[in-house]
């Protein structure tokens, strides 16, 4: 590769080329060479190694990110105003893409004249939905440490707000701990810097892995399903995003997507929104002029509760699986899918995967047979893989909205030319 190319285009280099070795792979068949040295080898050794790298970051960046955003906050009451906002957001965006996933999927029929039989692989995992009191008794943890240690999400980020908060309440006391949170979040930034200079080589082999198992032949007889997942996240980064950016901000979203593109490619790889996440937060915040104070407490929160692409794939499935059954759904049954997937979509880990497992919620609700999961589980990885892209995509673009609504946008920033990081 080009010594000065910039890690933009590198990423993209790594993504297409790591999608053809996967496909040649695939066409060859098994081999000790394919299998053993390059799969289970290289492609094992380089991707984990990426994805334990960024993953590494998480914990330690959205309690930094997360305390340190509230604590510079100026007062409580925009640290309020900011998080409701942020939600109602995040809320409506994820209805309107299960609304989108919903009317496709009625319209193209994905479910008619399928040979079930043909389809079913393995047995699916259930989610049970948790009682809501649990749900919320659960946020909060009893030992911040081991929140941290088992990676629980939305127990970091209570934990983190309390901390943030605080700080934020004692002011001129605690100048001396809110310049080192500060200056953390500065070396939390570097840190990831130094991480993604291996994002081309992790995204190359990542991707080259998932294809020589997948190949294209096993999506075929599930095509029309995956056209409407993918066409509905199409059309909700298209219309709804772009549409949202130059009603709310008048801003260019083909400047936006051309910024967020390599990012996207790390969420695509890697199939999670949460080893996205300091990629995320670097990108809205240098590249995209969003402030460190709203974009270091929104894009963390969305990265744990916002999945529009999620969503999308939910609402599909559980009209491709009614169609399936042969199970009409009610007017009300569709809503009720729209409210259950929101909610299931909320409570989503961002990890790869766990969207199924939650679709098992939104099934239950309306009464259809969960075993339709396992019908769509074969081919899942790579609709797992555009989703999460659109879920990370989700947040950024929310961010930059109420960012711009409380005035801690730099637009020259947003418009300036890429400055592609050279690697020389
Ligand atoms: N992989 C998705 C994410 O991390 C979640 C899912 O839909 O499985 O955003």
């Amino acid at each position: 590769m080009n010594k000065k190319m910039g890690l933009t285009t590198k990423i993209f280099i790594g993504l297409i080329v790591g999608l053809i070795v996967g496909l040649i792979l695939n066409k060859m068949g098994p081999s000790t060479f394919r299998d053993k040295f390059l799969v289970d080898g290289v492609f094992t050794l380089v991707g984990t190694v990426f994805l334990n790298a960024i993953k590494m970051m998480v914990v330690p960046l959205v309690f930094v990110s997360i305390a340190n955003g509230a604590a510079s906050m100026s007062d409580i009451r925009k640290l309020g105003r900011v998080g409701t906002k942020t939600l109602a957001f995040y809320l409506v965006t994820t209805a309107v893409a299960i609304t989108i996933a919903i009317v496709l999927s009625i319209v193209v029929q994905p479910g008619m004249g399928l040979d079930m039989s043909a389809l079913v692989k393995t047995e699916p995992t259930i989610a049970e939905a948790k009682p809501l009191v649990k749900v919320i008794s659960d946020m909060v943890p009893t030992n911040p440490v081991a929140a941290m240690a088992a990676g629980e999400m939305l127990q970091i980020i209570v934990f983190a707000l309390l901390v943030g908060v605080g700080l934020a309440s004692l002011g001129d006391k605690v100048k001396g701990v809110v310049a080192i949170f500060d200056q953390l979040n500065e070396l939390m930034m570097k840190m990831i810097g130094f991480v993604m200079l291996l994002a081309p080589y992790g995204v190359l082999c990542l991707i080259a892995k998932t294809f020589t198992g997948l190949g294209f032949s096993a999506m075929v007889p599930l095509a029309k399903y995956m056209f409407c997942v993918l066409f509905a996240l199409a059309l909700h980064a298209i219309i709804t995003y772009s549409g949202m950016l130059v009603a709310f901000t008048r801003l260019s979203p083909v400047k936006f997507f051309k910024k967020f593109a390599p990012v996207m490619g790390v969420a695509f790889s890697t199939a999670s929104s949460n080893a996205t996440l300091p990629v995320t937060l670097e990108a809205t915040e240098e590249k995209l002029g969003v402030s460190k104070s709203i974009a270091s407490f929104t894009i963390p929160l969305g990265a744990t509760i916002n999945m529009d692409g999620t969503a999308i794939m939910q609402g599909a499935a559980t009209i491709f699986i009614s169609q399936l059954y042969g199970v009409p759904l009610s007017l009300s049954a569709i809503l009720t899918v729209i409210l259950t997937a929101t909610l299931a979509s909320v409570g989503t880990a961002g990890v790869p995967g766990v969207g199924l497992i939650m679709l098992s919620m939104v099934l239950q609700a309306v009464g259809l047979p969960i075993e339709g999961i396992a019908l769509i589980i074969g081919i899942d990885r790579i609709l797992d893989m555009s989703r999460t892209a659109i879920n990370i995509t989700g947040d950024a673009i929310c961010t930059i909205i109420v960012a711009k609504s409380e005035g801690e946008f730099d637009e020259k920033v947003y418009n300036s030319e890429v400055v592609e990081k050279s690697i020389a």
